[in-house]
This record gives structure tokens, sequence and C-alpha cells, in this order.
């Protein structure tokens, strides 16, 4: 069921980021670095992905070529929940741009599979090097607001730098087709950076912010996945 929600969720968010002008083309990569934060069950369909599609040695090579990626030190609920107390927060963080590792010229080869840190990612001008996304006018809230909810729906499991998860996730039987391509301590290294996916805090928009946000929220909650509300199923009232 968390996989039907994931994937509706992915579906909703596209449909309402649709809208307006939008420059991303395929082969712009420019935002495909290495700082894409993921959850488990985000990490559980690309390894499927990879499996069915035959990639598994490509795949492992990938995951063990490159360990220098940003790891955060919150997950995004985290540091919702600090924010929401008033903590003081470290911003010290500073991601670099490394491309990501499953580019190849300049192409997604887990495209259909890709996380929502993926997905969220739009800009309405042409991004190149010196000029980054342009992102629509409180897009970032929206997505966000999302990025929130899917934590939450994985809550207790691995969050964290896609690279980490991945492999982390790579010690289940299903996925052993890729664990063969990784060494064990690949994969326990891979464990000790993830984090834990957290429940939500609340939402971090404004209130001029939420009037955009609640509409797509509204309609996702209100999808019935099996004959019951996601935000029911959400809330663990089914
Ligand atoms: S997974 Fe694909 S879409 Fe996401 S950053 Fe990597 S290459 Fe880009």
């Amino acid at each position: 069921m968390k996989n039907q929600i994931l994937k509706k969720i992915y579906t909703l968010f596209t449909e309402w980021s649709s809208h307006g002008q939008i420059a991303c083309r395929k082969g712009c990569a420019v935002c495909c670095t290495r700082n894409v934060t993921i959850t488990a069950l985000e990490g559980e369909i690309i390894l499927r992905f990879i499996i069915k599609h035959k990639m598994a040695q490509w795949f492992g090579e990938k995951l063990k070529v490159e360990k220098a990626h940003h790891r955060p030190k919150m997950s995004t609920n985290d540091f919702a929940r600090a924010c929401l107390q008033e903590r003081n927060v470290d911003f010290s963080e500073t991601p670099g741009q490394a491309p990501c590792p499953f580019l190849e010229e300049n192409i997604c080869r887990i495209y259909p599979a890709r996380p929502f840190g993926c997905r969220m990612m739009i800009s309405e001008r042409t991004c190149t090097a010196d000029q980054p996304a342009l992102l629509p006018e409180r897009y970032l809230a929206a997505s966000t607001a999302v990025t929130q909810i899917i934590e939450h729906l994985g809550q207790k499991e691995y969050w964290g730098n896609m690279l980490d998860v991945l492999p982390a996730l790579c010690d289940i039987s299903e996925f052993s087709p890729i664990s063969r391509h990784l060494s064990t301590a690949d994969m326990m290294q891979a464990r000790l950076r993830t984090l834990t996916a957290k429940p939500l805090p609340g939402f971090l928009f404004t209130e001029e912010e939420e009037q955009t946000v609640s509409p797509l929220l509204q309609t996702l909650f209100d999808t019935e996945i099996e004959g019951k509300r996601i935000e029911d199923i959400l809330n663990g009232n089914y």
C-alpha cells in the first residue's frame, strides 16, 4: 500500500507542477548532482527497476566507485521540527555539485524510477553551470511539504543521500543481483551513513504559501487507495 501511495504522490505532484512554462528538456542535467536524498521506499523502487531492466552489474559498479557525496546532518522532518520549536539549526552544510553517477551522456538511466528529490527539480529558465534553476513562485513550499509527507510515509526506515540509502538496502535478498557487485563493507558503511526517516511534525509554509499548497495537499489527502483516504492511512486511522 505504501508503494501505491508513493506513486500516487509522484503522479499528483507532476500534474500539479506541469502547468506554466517549464524549460526542462531531455539532455539538460545541470540539476543532476549527488545531493539527492531519498527514503528506503523510494530506494526499493529504484532497485526493482534496476533488476527488472537487467542493469545490476552497471548499477553495482556505479554505487561503489565514488564515495564523496553530501551527507545531510538531519532529515527534512528533523529540520522542520527544529524550526517549529525555534531551535537553532546549523546551515553550514555546503552540498557539492559533482554529477549524479546515474547519468550517461546527460541522460538519467533510472529516469522512470527516479525519486521525488529529482522529480521536484524544475526550472522556468534554461539552467547553466552559472545559472541555477529558477523555481516557479511558491513551488519550494509545495515541494518541501510533499518531501515531508514522503518522509513520514517512510518513517523508521533509512533516510539519506541516495548514494548511501541504495547500497544500504542491498542486503535485502530481493536485491542480491545488485549486492553481489558490492562488498559487505560497502553495504555496512552505507548503512552507517544513513539517518532514520521521521514522522511529520508540521509543515513549514507561511500562511500566504498555504493558499498555494493547500489545494495540492487536499487533493492528495482525499485520494483513496484501496478504498481508504491517503490522509487516514498516513495518520494510521484505517
Ligand atoms: S537519479 Fe537521474 S534525475 Fe536524479 S539526479 Fe541522478 S541522473 Fe538526475
